[in-house]
C-alpha cells in the first residue's frame, strides 16, 4: 500500500474542551435537580440564545455534537424544539420520533440497550417514554447525558423550565405571583414539574380541577411542606379575577383506563373571551399544548394569551440546556 496522506493535521484541530458550569455532563431527569442558582444560570443563557437567534439565527457553538432524540410517545413541540435548538447551535440530530413501538421496549432491559446503542453515536440523548422512571433508568445505563422529555405522567422538566422562564419574562418576576393550575392535575406531568419548581419561590397556588383529576397527594404534600399558600377548587370562577397566571392543561386522554370517565371530564373547562373579561389586565394565560378545547380560539388575539410565546421560549431554554450539559456554555 502506498503511504497514506493524513486526512487531518491533529496539531491544528482545536481540542474538544468543556466548561465546568455545574451542569456539564448532567442528566436532566427531574426539576428537583434545579435550585435557584441553576435556574438563574439557565435563564440568563436562554436570554443570550434569544438575542443570538434574533440577530443572526444560529451559531456553531455545538458544531460536531450529535443529539439522539428518542420519542416513544407523540410529540410536536418538545421534539421539534430540541431539533431546532441543536441545529441553531450548529449540532446535528438523530431523530427517532416516528414508528417507535414502545411495546417492544416496555421492558427496562431493551430500553437500556437502545440507549447504550445510541450513545455510541451521540453526545446526549433526549428521551420521551410512557413509563414513569424511564428517563432515570436510561440515565443509569447511559454514560452520556440523558434529558427527560416526559416520562409518562411523571415529570417533564424541560417544559417546567420553559414555563417558569415564560412567567418570568412575561410578568418580570416570579415572587409574589398568584398562579392557578387548571385541568388534569392528576395526570399532567407538566403540572407536577412546574408545581415543584415553583416551590422555590414565594407564590400562591390555586389548583382547579374536577374531583377525579385533583393534584396527587404526593405533590400536594410537597406544596404544604414548603409552606406555600395553596387551595383547591373545582371552579375557574374562584380564581379568574385574582390570578396572575392561568396555567391551563388538557385532560390526558391517554392516561385513562376507563374512557367513559374521560368523556365525563373532558369538557370540564373552557377559557373564553367572556371569561377573560373578568381577569386582570396584567396577567397571562399559558398552556403546554396541545389544546383540545380548553382555551377557545377567541382568546388567541388577547395579548394576555402567552401560549405561543411560551412555545418559542422552549427552544431558547433547550438551547441553553444543551449547551450547558455538553459543556459549551
Ligand atoms: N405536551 C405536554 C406533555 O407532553 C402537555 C400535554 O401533552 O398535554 O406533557
Amino acid at each position: 500500500m502506498t503511504e497514506l496522506k493524513p486526512l487531518f493535521n491533529f496539531d491544528q484541530l482545536p481540542a474538544k474542551t468543556t466548561n465546568s458550569n455545574g451542569l456539564t455532563g448532567m442528566d436532566v431527569i427531574s426539576v428537583d435537580q434545579f435550585d435557584p442558582d441553576k435556574l438563574a444560570y439557565i435563564f440568563a443563557r436562554a436570554r443570550e440564545m434569544r438575542e443570538m437567534v434574533r440577530r443572526v439565527g444560529g451559531t456553531d457553538l455545538l458544531k460536531g455534537y450529535v443529539l439522539a432524540c428518542l420519542f416513544y410517545e407523540p410529540s410536536t413541540r418538545t421534539s421539534s424544539s430540541f431539533i431546532a435548538a441543536m441545529e441553531r447551535l450548529g449540532g446535528s440530530i438523530i431523530p427517532i420520533t416516528q414508528g417507535v413501538k414502545f411495546s417492544s421496549v416496555s421492558k427496562g432491559e431493551t430500553l437500556a440497550d437502545t440507549v447504550r446503542t445510541l450513545e455510541q453515536y451521540a453526545d446526549a440523548v433526549v428521551l420521551r417514554h410512557p413509563e414513569i422512571g424511564s428517563a432515570k433508568l436510561a440515565a443509569d445505563y447511559a454514560s452520556v447525558p440523558v434529558l427527560n422529555a416526559g416520562d409518562g405522567p411523571g415529570e417533564h422538566p424541560t417544559q417546567a423550565l420553559l414555563d417558569l422562564f415564560t412567567i418570568r419574562e412575561e410578568l418580570g418576576q416570579i415572587e409574589g405571583l398568584k398562579i392557578a393550575m387548571i385541568g388534569d392535575l392528576k395526570n399532567g406531568r407538566t403540572v407536577q414539574s412546574l408545581t415543584k419548581l415553583l416551590l422555590h419561590f414565594d407564590v400562591s397556588l390555586r389548583f382547579v380541577s374536577p374531583e377525579i383529576l385533583r393534584l396527587p397527594l404526593k405533590t400536594m404534600n410537597q406544596v404544604i411542606d414548603a409552606g406555600i399558600d395553596a387551595r383547591e377548587t373545582h371552579d375557574v370562577a374562584d380564581v379568574i379575577d385574582n390570578a396572575d397566571v392561568l396555567y391551563v392543561t388538557r385532560v390526558q386522554k391517554e392516561r385513562f383506563a376507563d374512557l367513559a370517565q374521560y368523556e365525563q371530564v373532558k369538557d370540564y373547562y373552557e377559557i373564553t373571551a367572556d371569561l377573560m373579561a373578568k381577569a386582570k389586565e396584567k396577567m397571562i394565560v399559558m398552556h403546554p399544548l396541545p389544546r383540545v378545547g380548553e382555551i377557545h380560539y377567541n382568546v388567541d388575539a388577547d395579548p394576555r394569551a402567552a401560549y405561543f410565546r411560551q412555545v418559542q421560549n422552549g427552544m431558547f431554554i433547550r438551547m441553553a440546556l444543551l449547551a450547558a450539559v455538553l459543556g459549551q456554555a
